[in-house]
């Protein structure tokens, strides 16, 4: 203070002309005293709130924190202004002077008010301001305002100051160090009032406000599982670069059968899997160059921000090799597979992180289609997948939405003599146009988008409705329905759906042939309660595709299996292949003496027939007999054999030329 220091004989200068402008603004009754309690200036709140004139103050001396004034009800707070020229500001403390607007509004409420001289020192604070920094009233007087910014923050000083030195206002947010070291976030509004050198400051305390802000940003650009960025950033991040020249690459990385690890040793199991994933390869992305996210599920990306196919393709060979080593989670040793699906942005493109990441996904598809734990890149041949895929998927809701579904029906018979011994339920979709669409065109893309459950509900709805009518009429025949996995996935759930329809519809569980296939029984312990709750009210299993997987023999031990369908490929070999002879010879032996009954597919001709029947085949399906169909056509079928005995002129009429009817 010693640039404004005076003494008191020098007569109050100017900056004691500055010291009594700034009492004019202070909006509390405030007066200028002298070391022995005379009145050098006051200002018009004086008159204003303690109505009579204030004469000197007589206890200064004696209480130099505390005087005060001749009316008796009005306390003045006295303190040092400038200590060498023994200048003392005084304000009242009067409680009932309270009907002053501007005080209540300057001391209540959450509003942080200040004011500074100009070389930014406190000069008066309201208590919230106090409150808030921790210091008492006394204490607060000829602060350094700028010691209470974090020491590293001197841009915000010379930026606040160069704004109030050159417009008159800052309204800059900052950090302020409360008494004991914490830091507290202030929004200000400073008004730096050139006339009486005086910063006039009113705030207010962001820090919980801001502290909201950032968890709420952050969780909306998070993962919480793995903490990795979630899809939004990732979208965020992928549509800011390509605004730019950079070329990213997206890393669709999807693992393989997670589901298996989810539904066998339960979800928690499944989610530190993930998070040991994410730890993992997320080691490798180094920030800001490269992030890896999580979108959901098993599915991750790995960002590449300006990059090459050439880098791409290393990145995704390194992370495959980062998953060669398995994760030990909770006791098991799990090798987690990917399957990685490369995009480029490149430069002549006008696509959007959307696009891009739907490209990256369908390369993915593609890597998992060539049979997993591998990666491809995205080309142009792929893009009609893409189109495919996503105008399929729209179908089928819409599908849903309609009823168009439909069931037909392919009846499987008895060796020789091709009498009807079961159906088989085959979904079709009936498209708007009227085209049928048969379940290799649209079931890859409906297991994808999680439909399979709605689709299978509508089918096993109407299979079942079926095999209870000809059941009515006399006519019981084991109906088979295709389960997927994702109905499987459903365990309790799906008994429950199939055996309360089954009591409603008055049809005996036992007519009900559940057939699953390898695809959907790669975790056997995940699936074994069901099948068994099935068993136990009747329901049989049969294991469809027999032959197609790599453990279908171990399968025919683990899993409680009623009936075989060898799989067509064998049935089509038959005629050339001795080796196939000899294993479907063994293979049919094997489940006579494991007491299981065998439908052999795809008999297409009168020789496979005629081979399948020397072997021993008891039951078959095939062009040969019939295609699948419509319900009409199968109860004018039924209708005219009604013992389902041989009929060789169906035979002809059924050759595998004709095609399966559409209506
Ligand atoms: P799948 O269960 O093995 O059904 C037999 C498939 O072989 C049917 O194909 C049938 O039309 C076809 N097929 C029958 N006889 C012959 C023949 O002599 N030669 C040839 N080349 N093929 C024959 P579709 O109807 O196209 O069904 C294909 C697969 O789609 C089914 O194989 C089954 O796995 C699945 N699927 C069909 N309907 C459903 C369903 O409602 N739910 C589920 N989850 N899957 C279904
Ligand atoms: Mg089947
Ligand atoms: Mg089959």
């Amino acid at each position: 203070m010693s640039d404004v220091r005076r003494s008191h004989e020098d007569g109050f200068g100017e900056e004691i002309l500055a010291w009594a402008s700034m009492l004019a603004v202070l909006p509390i009754p405030a007066a200028l005293v002298d070391a022995d309690g005379h009145i050098v200036d006051r200002n018009r709140w004086i008159e204003a709130e303690v109505g009579a004139p204030l004469v000197d103050l007589e206890s200064v001396k004696e209480a130099p924190g505390l005087a005060f004034g001749i009316d008796e009800a009005t306390r003045w707070r006295v303190r040092p202004l400038d200590e060498g020229a023994g200048i003392l500001l005084a304000t009242a403390e009067r409680e009932d002077a309270g009907d002053h607007l501007l005080r209540k509004f300057f001391s209540s409420g959450d509003s942080l008010f200040v004011v500074y001289d100009q070389f930014g020192r406190v000069v008066e604070s309201n208590a919230a301001w106090e409150n808030l920094l921790g210091y008492g009233h006394d204490e607060v007087f000829g602060l350094d305002s700028w010691t209470l910014l974090p020491p590293s923050d001197l841009e915000t000083r010379d930026r606040v100051e160069r704004e109030l030195r050159t417009q008159g206002r800052s309204e800059p947010v900052f950090e302020m160090r409360t008494k004991d070291g914490a830091y507290r976030l202030v929004q200000w509004a400073l008004h730096f009032d050139t006339s009486v050198g005086r910063c006039f400051g009113i705030g207010r305390d962001i820090t919980e406000e801001n502290r909201l802000a950032n968890e709420l940003h952050r969780m909306a650009y998070t993962d919480e599982l793995t903490e990795l960025p979630n899809r939004t950033k990732l979208i965020d991040t992928l549509e800011a670069i390509l605004g730019t020249s950079a070329t990213p690459a997206v890393l669709f990385c999807d693992l393989d059968h997670f589901k298996v690890v989810n539904d066998s040793l339960g979800h928690h199991t499944g989610d530190l899997l993930l998070k040991a994933i994410a730890d993992r390869i997320g080691a490798l992305a180094t920030a800001p160059d490269s992030f890896f996210a999580r979108l959901g599920g098993d599915e991750f990306v790995f960002l590449l921000n300006d990059s090459s196919w050439d880098i791409a393709t290393a990145t995704a060979e390194r992370i495959l090799g980062l998953l060669g080593e398995p994760f030990s989670v909770l006791g098991h040793s799990l090798h987690a597979n990917m399957s990685i699906g490369i995009a480029m942005a490149q430069a002549e493109g006008d696509r959007t992180a959307e696009t891009i990441l739907g490209e990256a996904d369908t390369a993915a598809y593609k890597a998992k289609a060539l049979g997993r734990n591998r990666y491809r890149k995205f080309d142009e041949g792929l893009r009609a997948t893409v189109d495919r895929r996503f105008n399929v998927e729209a179908g089928l809701r819409a599908a849903l939405a309609n009823d168009q579904f439909e069931v037909h029906y392919q009846p499987i018979v008895a060796l020789p003599g091709a009498g009807v011994v079961g159906l088989e339920a085959l979904v079709r979709w009936r498209a708007s146009d009227g085209t049928l669409m048969l379940p290799g065109e649209f079931l890859d893309v409906a297991e994808e988008a999680g439909l399979m459950p709605d689709i299978g509900r509508e089918v096993i709805k109407q299979a079942l409705t079926v095999a209870a009518e000809f059941a009515d009429g006399g006519r019981p025949l084991p109906m088979s329905i295709n389960a997927s996995a994702a109905e499987l996935g459903c365990g309790a759930d799906y008994v429950t759906q199939v055996i309360d329809l089954a009591a409603e519809l008055g049809l005996d569980p036992s007519l009900i042939l559940l057939e699953v296939t390898e695809s959907s029984v790669v975790a056997v312990e995940s699936i074994l309660p069901t099948l068994n709750a099935f068993r136990s009210y009747g329901v049989r299993i049969g294991l469809d595709d027999f032959g197609t997987g790599f453990s279908s023999l171990s399968h025919l031990r683990t899993l409680p299996i009623d009936v075989v369908k060898v799989d067509r490929t064998f049935v089509s070999d038959l005629l050339g292949d001795q080796v196939t002879r000899a294993v479907t010879s063994s293979l049919l032996n094997l489940c006579a003496a494991l007491g299981l009954d065998v439908v052999l597919e795809g008999v297409e001709t009168t020789e496979h027939a005629s081979a399948a029947e020397q072997l021993g085949g008891t039951m078959a399906q095939g062009y040969l007999f019939h295609r699948p169909m419509p319900l009409p056509e199968l109860r004018k079928l039924l209708g005219r054999t009604p013992d389902g005995d041989a009929d060789s002129s169906r035979l002809r009429r059924n050759s595998p030329l004709a095609a399966e009817r559409t209506s």
